[in-house]
């Protein structure tokens, strides 16, 4: 059986699908949107609606202006969260290879420079030495790039909290001011 969400009457059409107008107060809404806040109500108060009555329809109407929008924002806060730890995550470069670039062309001017043998092992010190400090600043970005991802773990963390703390305390609030 179903009510009008806001006067109560059962006289219902079904307009077209989903969608239930009140042949009595003329108010229309989507009964897949409404059977969902009320499922939200029950997982979070407890309480199981009986829209024929009224307390139970002033109830729900607080419920959707003062809680609603906070419940509504924890997957937001959630996907921002996770977004904060794969940025940080992605923050990885690899320096030893393009360091290995940048010492090719060092190495071909010491090896033209200095010509036969000689020239080669110039070449192949450049090249070493470019390819070794790359991978020290690889080194040095990699524990930047783990603090970095620690710290976004964190703020993703609090950023969790502090949104699931503002949906208790208002709930808190809510079920101290409305009864059913
Ligand atoms: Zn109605």
């Amino acid at each position: 059986m179903a009510n009008c969400p806001n006067c109560g009457s059962d006289h219902l059409s079904v307009a077209g699908g989903n969608l239930n107008a009140c042949l009595e107060c003329g108010t229309s809404w989507e009964a897949a949107e409404l059977y969902q806040i009320r499922r939200i109500i029950q997982e979070l108060t407890g309480a199981s609606l009986d829209l024929a009555r009224e307390t139970d329809r002033y109830y729900m109407k607080a419920f959707m202006h003062e809680i609603l929008s906070d419940f509504e924002a924890i997957p937001t806060v959630k996907s921002a969260a996770a977004k904060l730890i794969t940025d940080a995550q992605s923050k990885k470069h690899d320096k030893t290879a393009l360091m290995f670039i940048a010492g090719l062309p060092f190495g071909i001017g010491g090896c033209i420079g200095k010509g036969g043998g000689g020239g080669f092992l110039i070449f192949l010190i450049a090249v070493i030495a470019f390819t070794a400090f790359g991978r020290l600043l690889d080194q040095v970005e990699k524990k930047d790039v783990e603090r970095d991802i620690k710290r976004a773990e964190l703020k993703a963390e609090q950023m969790v909290a502090a949104a699931q703390e503002n949906l208790q305390s208002k709930l808190d609030a809510f079920q101290q001011s409305y009864f059913l």
